[in-house]
């Protein structure tokens, strides 16, 4: 059986690790994409895990397969392409870890993902399907994608869709709103940043937005991340906030994406969605904010996802320090 099958980008992230003597930065080479660090985040969980992805014949796929694999994701629905390299994208951090991209992608083989490459007995066989927007920005890999979510949705499983939106990626700005509302139409678990639900929305407002998007499609659990602020979610016409870990972050990056491995990898502890109450709502949102606070104390999104072990002592550490306060 497999627990989540994850498909979507798997590419080198290059994160800049210090500056030159000429003053030019120094990148480190990073796995990433973002279903690609929700894969190896969950596998590394002990979940049963696949990806569904393609790479470049180079040795960046073959780096980005063996990652994978020494994290414990089956990889057998990687494919690599002959001709379309790896994709890469380097990322600027500013002074606050945050970050924005340079895409080398012109297509990438992430864009290559074709049809044939979703294999339907995986979908069969999985308990949530989850996937994001970069797939969606163009190429086969639409398709593919597309195509995965309606295997996912005729065989009744759980799916989870975080947008991630990169809008650099995407030629035509409707075309962008009208691929994430199609997602927001098919999952059931759904992951948004604040800024990507004003985005879709066009409201400020964080209650009113998630409102708007709850009342248009029939999402079951809505999470919205706030960065360092936290989390938000809407479930079950309950609203609630949930407040973030203050630590000393260096890389924002896959902060999000393992926060949503830590909230799926609690989900499948429930038998079933419809078990759900808000107070587990409240707890798997106490535990996905530290473990995102955890990942941006490290460079990159691989190598920064906590163990179980470091997750349950941060959490120990920070619940006696509120009983000490109290
Ligand atoms: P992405 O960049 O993949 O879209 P995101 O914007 O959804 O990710 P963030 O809001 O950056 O994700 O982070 C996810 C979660 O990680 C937050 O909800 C918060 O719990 C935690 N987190 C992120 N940044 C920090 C920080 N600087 N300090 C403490 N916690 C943080």
């Amino acid at each position: 059986e497999i627990e989540v099958l994850s498909i979507g980008e798997l590419l080198i992230d290059f994160t800049p690790v210090g500056a030159s003597a000429n003053g030019k930065p120094i990148y480190e080479q990073n796995p990433g994409g973002a279903p690609a660090n929700v894969a190896a985040a969950l596998a590394k969980w002990g979940r049963a895990t696949s990806m569904i992805a393609r790479v470049g014949n180079d040795f960046f796929g073959e780096d980005l397969i063996t990652t994978l694999e020494n994290h414990y994701v089956d990889c057998s629905l990687i494919s690599t392409d002959g001709d379309i390299p790896t994709t890469l994208a380097f990322v600027k951090l500013n002074a606050e870890g945050n970050r924005s991209f340079s895409f080398y992608r012109k297509p990438g083989a992430d864009l290559m993902l074709r049809k044939e490459d979703i294999d339907k007995a995986y979908i069969k066989r999985c308990k949530i399907l989850h996937f994001g927007s970069v797939s969606l920005t163009g190429g086969t890999s639409r398709e593919a994608t597309w195509h995965a979510v309606e295997q996912g949705i005729e065989n009744s499983k759980i799916i989870s869709f975080d947008p991630n939106i990169r809008e650099l990626l995407w030629k035509d700005q409707d075309e962008m709103k009208e691929q994430i509302k199609k997602g927001l139409s098919k999952a059931h678990l759904v992951k948004m940043s604040d800024e990507e639900l004003y985005f879709v929305t066009g409201e400020k407002e964080l209650e009113k937005a998630a409102k708007l998007i709850t009342d248009a499609y029939a999402i079951q659990l809505l999470i919205v991340t706030l960065g360092a602020e936290g989390s938000y979610y809407l479930f079950e016409e309950k609203t609630g906030f949930i407040q973030g870990y203050r630590v000393r972050a260096t890389d924002t990056t896959g902060a999000g994406d393992v926060f949503w491995a830590s909230v799926l990898h609690q989900l499948l502890e429930k038998i079933s969605l419809l078990e759900l109450q808000e107070k587990d709502i409240r707890n798997i949102l106490q535990t996905a904010n530290a473990v995102g606070a955890l990942t941006t104390l490290k460079k990159g999104a691989i190598p920064s996802i906590p163990t179980l072990d470091e997750i349950e002592q941060f959490l120990h550490q920070h619940r006696t320090q509120m009983e000490d306060k109290v």
